[in-house]
């Protein structure tokens, strides 16, 4: 038996893998990356095949690693998470540099940036896996690392259908009744005297609460920065 429940209690962080062609700067969140060999460095990465991201790497032969920090805004991880680089420049609203192979890589809320060239591509089923040699690193902040556990529990993130950690048959957090983040932790502790409208976000699952009368006009999602007229009204 497969028992869906038992793939959470697997640890990882968060990371930003980026690439470009050609003048394209491609880049998405993932929670796959990985060192798997210290001689030389080694490290791998796991991206759906449907990616932006995993064409541009396809091609270059290459990519960058971003290790997010804890307090990584949640419109940093929605642009990159929640958005295709097919029609988004997810790069225009933060800070980022370029490495020596021309590769660009996020620098805003970093601890450390990677530089990778690809060796190896695995096919397995749904994502590719990219086994690679790090040829560049530094440390880019101090701070704790976000842990994906962290960004579920404390942040109240979601994740995306395209994740190597998806769960198809539904994870709580991904729910309509998703307990919120912990800025609504308040509201969510007041006993219940009955159903409440709440809107829900038709791209990333976010449940947004405390507006009966319609959400206002430039209310944007949180996490994935979809706007107003892509929620849905729902009772919780
Ligand atoms: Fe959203």
């Amino acid at each position: 038996m497969i028992d869906r429940k038992a793939f959470r209690s697997l640890s990882s962080g968060l990371y930003l893998i980026t690439s470009h062609v050609g003048d394209r700067k491609m880049g998405c969140v993932v929670n796959t990356f990985l060192q798997v060999a210290s001689e030389p460095p080694t490290v791998t990465v796991s991206l759906n095949k449907d990616n932006a991201t995993t064409a541009a790497i396809l091609e270059t032969g290459r990519y960058a690693a971003t290790v997010l920090s804890q307090d990584a805004p949640m419109e940093l991880i929605g642009t990159f998470g929640f958005h295709t680089s097919a029609d988004t420049d997810k790069f225009a609203a933060c800070e980022y540099s370029v490495d020596s192979a021309d590769i660009p890589y996020v620098t805003a809320h970093g601890l450390a940036h990677f530089s990778v060239r690809v060796t190896e591509t695995i096919d397995v089923g749904t994502h590719y896996l990219f086994v690679g040699t790090v040829e560049e690193s530094e440390v880019l902040g101090t701070g704790d690392p976000l842990t994906y556990a962290y960004y579920h529990a404390v942040k109240g993130g979601k994740t995306p259908a395209k994740a190597a950690s998806y769960n198809p048959e539904g994870d709580p957090e991904n729910s309509a009744a998703a307990a919120p983040a912990a800025a609504d932790a308040a509201a969510s502790e007041a006993p219940a005297t009955g159903k409440r409208v709440a809107w829900r976000c038709m791209i990333c699952g976010y449940v947004e609460e405390g507006y009966p009368d319609g959400l206002p006009e430039d209310f944007v999602c949180p996490i994935c920065g979809a706007p107003r007229d892509m929620f849905e009204r729902i009772e919780i």
